[in-house]
């Protein structure tokens, strides 16, 4: 399919899936391999993510595991470094961790403690916001470890909960929100 000549938001969504059903029954899966797939769309999208944040972030902290994969070049496009934000136990020396609510149960995201220099400015990257529970974990995990969060960038917002409230003032920058 040739998306070059689509809008950015048309092309977004005409390369995501949505899967019924998947992990479990009740959820609609974003999937957004088909849109990676795409050199085109995926750096059209990459682009757009980045582009209120130019000259605006000092580090692009990615959350484990679909958005490393477009923090990555979005801090290579920004021209700025890359930090992993990962699940609990997956980074080799010593971290900062912060907890939060799943659907059923609870999770953890880790950072290195010395990624940031003290007062660095550092841009939060997903592919979707569902409740905002790990986008919140994320930019109170940045914080404690010295970054300052100028913004949290993502592809879709599901358009569940009033996002804006549950991550304070952090400028948000979602390329599309479905209508609930
Ligand atoms: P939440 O913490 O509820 O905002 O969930 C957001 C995180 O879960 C992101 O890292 C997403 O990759 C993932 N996620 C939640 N719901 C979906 C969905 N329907 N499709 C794809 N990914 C999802």
């Amino acid at each position: 399919m040739d998306r070059g000549s689509l809008g950015s938001t048309d092309a977004l969504l005409q390369a995501i899936v949505d899967v019924p059903g998947y992990p479990r029954p009740g959820i609609v899966f974003k999937d957004i391999t088909p849109l990676l797939a795409d050199h085109d769309v995926s750096g059209r999208l990459v682009a757009a993510m980045g582009e209120p944040f130019r000259g605006k972030a000092d580090k692009v902290a990615g959350i484990e595991a679909r958005g490393f994969i477009l923090a990555a070049p979005l801090a290579h496009l920004l021209g700025v470094g890359f930090v992993p934000l990962r699940k609990a136990g997956k980074l080799p020396r010593a971290t900062f961790a912060e907890g939060y609510d799943l659907e059923y149960g609870r999770a953890t995201l880790e950072v290195h403690r010395d990624a940031f220099e003290p007062g660095e400015r550092v841009l939060v990257v997903d592919d979707v916001l569902a409740t905002g529970g790990t986008a919140a974990a994320a930019l109170r995990l940045v914080a404690r470890a010295n970054g300052v969060p100028v913004g949290f960038t993502a592809l879709l917002d599901l358009g569940l909960v009033a996002v804006r409230e549950k991550l304070g003032g952090t400028p948000l920058h979602i390329l599309h929100t479905v209508a609930s």
